[in-house]
């Protein structure tokens, strides 16, 4: 049985009020762990530990040596590769075939990808001239911002976590981490990899609790916090905006999606379907930039849904250690409740299932996990509530269309703005078309494929602000102006 305790100073540390909650494994429900809850006190002493922090040995060090040792982070992390899988799939449940391309590989490199990138990133110099003659010299200088909190989600823990420490931590930035309450494995455990590669206490720390009236809110309401960084819901990215709003600290927000794929009849139909299967049905549909809505181009809808439905049909449902799975279940039995009740939405607002739709016999002792059916369905209205709310489950409803500018007009028609794909080998509608697309992440005949160094984050109610390669410097750090007259 595991014990996960809060990180603070450079060390773990039990809640003071001796309140713990449970930690159990999705697959089977099987009690996995005990988390300790922060309370003010705990929350208190990690943002104080990040706020010394700043002044100490982390505050004096050389960018170069920053570098240096995020880089060997990245190492260390991929050195205890297999502790950090086997944490990640039992909290989360994920295949390891699936975790072990994705989330650690990608979660190690969040932390050289981002040092790398800004300690190469030019400074700003603008010479002004003066009627003198002399003129004066202007110079941008970055400065950390203080100590920042990352809230993240349980979807992707170490991959969306380390997105936001890795930067926050090369632009020389403390953080207090508080990961879900779902997924507190990996969190803890790189607190022990910061301890190993001689990250100086209380420059990184970390607190497990809730959200409302507990770790969550306690961190977004301290004072101490210079600014917050959050992915996860819409709803909490609002309850988090209103609190950093008492003493203007600035945000940034990765929020939910109701991503669209438009699939025109020129597309390369087997890249397409693939796509479009990883797309809706990967980590169990439980990725912000999945797609939940895909349209298809009238000529190929028939052919596209038939090899979707075959191609579904394949997945593979098995326990995370099994080689063959390519299927998990997802997060929670709560959350599973919350999928399953939009299956039976789409029901009842006239969808027609065209395979899955329920709940897998999965063997007595995986019975008690969170499983539930890959599903696709047809035939819903453009006002459904399954077309426009964030399912963030292994379903996707599909429709077809007859014209470009109808295709746009529907994938935009949402409050999200996350992602979208569009699959077309005619390159001019690729552009003219994900030109017109309202999201921040637009893929022309792929998905998910990321580059570092690219901005991520989303328009409309899916985000606020741009991370990813420097334009985290915007959040991460104060760019202060120095002019000196010549
Ligand atoms: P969530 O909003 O329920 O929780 C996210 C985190 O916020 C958790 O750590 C939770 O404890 C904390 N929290 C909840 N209420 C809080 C409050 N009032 N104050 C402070 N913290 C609070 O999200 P989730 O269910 O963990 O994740 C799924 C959601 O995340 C989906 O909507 C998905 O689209 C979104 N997401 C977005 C991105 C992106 O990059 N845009 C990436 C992954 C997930």
């Amino acid at each position: 049985m595991n014990e996960f305790k809060h990180f603070i100073n450079g060390a773990y540390v039990a809640s003071a009020s001796g309140k713990t909650f449970e930690n159990r494994c999705p697959v089977d429900n099987s009690l996995i762990g005990q988390v300790h809850e922060a309370g003010r006190e705990e929350v208190d002493q990690a943002v104080n530990a990040a706020k010394a922090a700043l002044k100490g040995p982390w505050g004096k060090m050389t960018q170069a040596d920053r570098t240096a040792m995020l880089n060997r982070v990245a190492e260390r992390i991929n050195e205890r590769f297999d502790e950090f899988l086997e944490a990640e799939c039992r909290d989360t449940g994920k295949p390891y075939s699936i975790a072990s391309h994705i989330d650690i590989p990608r979660g190690a490199a969040n932390f050289k990808a981002f040092s790398e990138t800004l300690a190469n990133h030019p400074t700003e110099a603008f010479k002004l001239d003066t009627p003198d003659g002399l003129g004066a010299l202007n110079v941008g200088q970055r400065t950390p911002k203080g100590v920042i909190a990352v809230i993240s989600p349980w979807n992707l823990p170490l991959l969306l976590m380390t997105f936001k420490v890795g930067p926050a931590l090369a632009c020389g930035n403390t953080v207090v981490v508080k990961p879900s309450e779902e997924t507190p494995a990996t969190t803890t455990l790189l607190g022990e990899v910061m301890n190993e590669c001689g990250v100086p206490p209380g420059v990184f720390n970390v607190i497990h609790g809730f959200g409302p009236n507990s770790a969550g809110e306690f961190l977004t309401t301290h004072p101490l916090v210079n600014a917050i960084t959050f992915t996860g819901e819409t709803r909490t990215g609002e309850a988090i905006m209103k609190a950093a709003s008492v003493g203007l600290r600035n945000i940034s927000m990765e929020l939910g999606g109701k991503n669209p794929a438009i699939v025109f009849a020129d597309c390369d139909l087997e890249k397409a379907v693939e796509g479009t299967m990883r797309s809706a049905f990967v980590n169990c549909g439980q990725v912000c930039l999945g797609t939940e809505r895909v349209y298809v181009e009238r000529p190929v809808y028939d052919a596209f849904l038939k090899r979707m439905k075959e191609q579904v049909a394949k997945l593979k449902l098995g326990r995370p250690e099994d080689p063959a799975a390519n299927f998990g279940p997802l997060v929670s039995l709560e959350h599973r409740n919350k999928v399953k009740y939009y299956y039976d939405l789409a029901v009842e607002e006239g969808a027609t299932v065209e395979i899955g739709g329920g709940i897998p016999d999965m063997g007595e002792e995986m019975n008690a996990g969170a499983w539930i059916e890959p599903t696709i369905w047809t035939g819903l209205s453009d006002d459904a509530r399954v077309i426009r709310e964030e399912i963030f489950g292994p379903c996707c409803h599909i429709r077809p269309f007859d014209t470009e500018d109808e295709a746009i007009q529907l994938a935009n028609d949402t409050e999200y703005g996350l992602a979208a794909a569009i699959w077309t080998e005619n390159s001019s509608r690729a552009i003219r078309v994900a030109e017109q697309i309202e999201a921040g992440l637009v893929w022309v005949n792929s998905w998910f494929l990321r580059d570092l160094r690219t901005a991520f984050g989303g328009a409309k109610q899916s985000g606020i602000g741009r991370e990813g390669g420097v334009h985290g410097l915007e959040f991460y750090t104060e760019l202060k102006n120095i002019c000196i007259k010549l």
